[in-house]
């Protein structure tokens, strides 16, 4: 719908924006083994995280409490067969490669139709191309693709292979691509509605591996026509993809730190291929969000850590949003033995794509003043305080 269409994002940019660093994230700093040179050298740049960097590296080591106490190894089987093939999908020769030197001509427009149509074969539900903003770029790679002695590791991976381009932790990252291909993947509600459980990490392991080979694909498929293009997906990303998400058009940034989608609410995983192959771009969105988010606080009041915050917006890096306390989240996570995605699945935006639920989402991004009754409507539904379901039958 037109109306919904808008010619900048609706977050706020406050100030100059400052490009993140990948080593700040919460999922490399638990991985900074104590002692380290790499440890060493985080912790002279940020003395005050030294003490919490310890209690997330705890969990890493074994040292810490973890819930869930007994070997699970169905969980572990889970996690293997879905996250393992991840990581041989982010080897530098998986998301990046040789281009064709041979180019084939189109017109952007053409060109936007045939990626947003093999985009979709691949297994994408939502398919958005924006520009890519320097500033989503990370600034140094932190993160690694797998972890040493992991024992869901396939057993190709260990240490870091010589050669590792921009993958070793510090590397600078330099991105030179001018757009980006945004895909969302579903996730199945009833496999999520068990969260925190191993058939929710099955589920969220398994669309990353469906996000992780299509955007590898994609990303050939655009080389093999001349044009550069990487992947970026959970085990090697290069690029901030919720923002670039927002920046396409797929939805817009919620109090939950993630994105909000019209389709598909919060229940979906993203990739991204960013490129500089020319195609037609695809306009940001206003779905009302960020007034429903205001007059919302579903996620954050059934966040078991309190990790998502239920007052105002706060200026981070140049943009005015809600932040998430990633500390407070991963630290619930390793402690309780299993990821949660609460917040993804009690989100009023986030249901079953019917008729009904499409309906009930136009009056939310139409008319303003129904966003309160529809979160009073949706506590009355589906209830105010997040159950889990039970596991379906066919994993025990
Ligand atoms: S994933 Fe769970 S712990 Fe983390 S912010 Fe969402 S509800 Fe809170
Ligand atoms: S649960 Fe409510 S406040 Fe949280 S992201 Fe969804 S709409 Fe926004």
């Amino acid at each position: 719908m037109s109306y919904e269409l808008v010619d900048k994002p609706t977050y706020e940019v406050v100030g100059p924006l400052e490009r993140f660093d990948e080593r700040d994230n919460v999922f490399a700093r638990e991985r900074l083994i104590p002692g380290s040179p790499e440890e060493r050298a985080y912790h002279v740049m940020h003395p005050e995280l030294v003490e919490v960097d310890r209690r997330l590296a705890a969990f890493i080591e074994g040292k810490a409490d973890v819930q869930s106490q007994e070997e699970d190894w169905m969980g572990a089987a889970f996690y293997s067969a879905t996250f393992g093939p991840v990581a041989a999908l982010a080897q530098p020769d998986m998301v990046d490669g040789p281009v064709s030197p041979q180019q084939v001509e189109g017109e952007p427009a053409e060109m936007a139709r045939r990626v947003e149509k093999l985009a979709r074969y691949l297994g994408a539900d939502l398919v958005r191309i924006g520009p890519l903003n320097p500033a989503w770029v990370y600034s140094h790679r932190g993160r690694r693709p797998f972890f040493e002695g992991y024992r869901a590791n396939p057993p190709l991976f260990h240490g870091i292979p010589d050669g590792y381009r921009d993958l070793k932790w510090g590397a600078p990252i330099e991105i030179p691509h001018q757009y980006a291909i945004s895909m969302a993947f579903a996730q199945d509600d009833s496999m999520m509605r068990t969260t925190p459980s191993p058939v929710s990490d099955l589920e969220v392991g398994q669309v990353y591996a469906r996000s992780a080979l299509a955007s590898v694909q994609l990303a050939r498929y655009i080389r093999a026509l001349g044009y550069s293009a990487r992947a970026h997906h959970l085990r090697n990303y290069g690029v901030l993809v919720v923002p670039v998400a927002v920046d396409a058009g797929l939805g817009e940034l919620a109090r939950s730190g993630y994105l909000i989608t019209k389709e598909l609410g919060l229940n979906f995983r993203l990739a991204c291929v960013t490129t500089d192959l020319p195609m037609a771009l695809d306009r940001p969105v206003d779905l009302g969000v960020q007034d429903f988010c205001q007059k919302c606080l579903k996620c954050a009041e059934n966040c078991p850590p309190r990790a998502i915050p239920t007052g105002e917006k706060v200026v981070v890096r140049g943009v005015r949003k809600w932040k998430l306390d990633e500390v407070k989240c991963l630290l619930y996570w390793r402690h309780i033995g299993w990821a949660c995605a609460i917040c993804q699945v009690v989100c009023p935006w986030s249901k079953p794509h019917t008729l009904f639920h499409r309906f009930v989402a136009e009056i939310a991004i139409r008319v303003p003043a129904a966003r309160r009754f529809l979160v009073w409507a949706d506590d009355l539904v589906y209830g105010a305080n997040f159950e889990p379901r039970p596991e379906p039958e066919w994993v025990k």
